[in-house]
Parts: structure tokens; C-alpha cells; sequence
């Protein structure tokens, strides 16, 4: 019998699939704000942009060195204005329908239900993300998620953000479980998996491009029905 009462999962790309979610609303504004017709090419080339600014953006932020209104005012004024559009009004337009509309998209991680459905008579589950609360909670109650979770942690909820041990300490009070029965299972390796061993938890690294790493992780899992063989 596993050792381990609580899983603790991240949302994004963990569960949540923000890479399909997030393409499909991106290409959507992409049709409904014509940017062809103001010289960008493609959705693709759009897409492409807007997650390299995005993910800049996203490590200040974790880093602290800057806000949340300030990421939220650049990601798209940076991505445009690389594609040669300066117009504050539409990048507004932009952040607003995209913190809208993409929190309804749907689209799970392979095997998340199935996976959740198998565990959840032997284990509680949790979320820690460090997404926005007031996101990170339609994007949990719209995508089915909701019934499978107890405790779910933002970290502008809590006031600190992953890799941060506090957030884990924090996550153990809350949840009321032990380090040593609990189970931090993510993608990010230096957010998520690195954060959690930090806190003396194990981990499950979900690595599904099985990328090479160097980190000294607990489990590895590039499939997430795995993670029901490994707590068998
Ligand atoms: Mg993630």
C-alpha cells in the first residue's frame, strides 16, 4: 500500500491543457481582431509571439520583479507591437477577452479523468498553482475538474508562489497532511519539482516530451496513468 494519503497536483499543463486551450482562444481573437488584415500572417505566427513574450513576462512575475496588472498590460501590448500593431485599445481588448474566454476552454491533459477516477477512493487531492485565483477556479469548475478537489492553492491566495517551500507549508496546513504522505506531481521541474523536494516532499515529474534532465527527482512519468501504476 502506498505511503501517500494527499496528491497534490499543478494545474496548467499538468491537468489543464493550456497549450491546446490556450492556442484555440488565442486564434480565435486572432479571426475576430482580422490581424491578417493589419499585416500579421498567420494565427501560428501570432501564437508563436505571444508565448515568448508571455513566458518572459510569467518569470518576472514569479520573480517578483514585476506585477500582475503589469504582466497582464504587456503580454499582448509586447506581442503586438513586435508585429508591428501599436494600439493600446485592441491589447487591452485582447487581455480581457483572453482572461474570459480562455478559462472556458476545456481541454484535459490525456488520461486526467481516467486517472483521477482510479485514485480518488484512496486519495485526496489538491491543487497548488500558481495561476490567478480568480482564473484558476472557472478553469477547475468549467473543465469537470471541480468534484475531485479539496483544497485548491493560488499563490496570490496564499502570498507566495511555486518553488517557494512556503507555499508547500502553507498547502500542508491547509490540507492538514504530513510532508511525508504527500505527493507533489507537475511539469514545471524547477517550479513544481524542485519547490516540493525543497519542502521535503516526494515528487512526480510529468514529463511528457521526455526531455533530459539533471534534477534528482522521485518519480518520472511522461503519461499520466502511469502515476496509477506507481501508487498501486
Ligand atoms: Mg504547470
Amino acid at each position: 500500500m502506498s505511503k501517500y494519503r494527499h496528491l497534490f497536483f499543478d494545474l496548467d499543463r499538468t491537468l489543464w491543457d493550456m497549450e491546446l486551450n490556450a492556442k484555440e482562444t488565442l486564434a480565435e481573437l486572432f479571426d475576430r481582431y482580422e490581424l491578417q488584415k493589419r499585416g500579421v500572417a498567420s494565427s501560428d505566427i501570432f501564437i508563436e509571439h505571444y508565448n515568448r513574450y508571455n513566458d518572459l513576462l510569467w518569470d518576472r512575475y514569479r520573480r517578483k520583479l514585476i506585477d500582475k496588472a503589469t504582466l497582464r498590460a504587456l503580454r499582448f501590448k509586447q506581442t503586438l507591437a513586435h508585429l508591428g500593431i501599436h494600439d493600446n485599445k485592441l491589447s487591452e481588448q485582447f487581455d480581457v477577452d483572453y482572461i474570459t474566454e480562455a478559462p472556458q476552454k476545456k481541454k484535459l491533459l490525456p488520461g486526467t479523468i481516467e486517472m483521477l477516477d482510479s485514485l480518488q477512493s484512496n486519495f485526496k487531492f489538491h491543487i497548488i498553482t500558481n495561476g490567478f485565483p480568480e482564473v484558476q477556479h472557472h478553469k477547475i469548475a468549467n473543465c469537470g475538474l471541480g468534484k475531485y478537489f479539496e483544497i485548491v492553492i493560488t499563490s496570490e491566495g496564499c502570498g507566495y508562489s511555486k518553488p517557494d517551500p512556503k507555499i508547500f507549508s502553507h498547502a500542508l496546513k491547509k490540507s492538514g497532511a504530513t510532508a511525508e504522505e504527500s505527493l507533489m506531481i507537475g511539469d514545471d521541474l524547477a517550479v513544481d519539482i524542485v519547490g516540493a523536494r525543497k519542502a521535503g516532499w516526494d515528487q512526480v515529474f510529468f514529463n511528457p516530451a521526455k526531455g533530459s534532465h539533471d534534477e534528482k527527482v522521485t518519480h518520472e512519468i511522461s503519461d499520466l496513468k502511469e502515476l496509477v501504476t506507481i501508487l498501486k
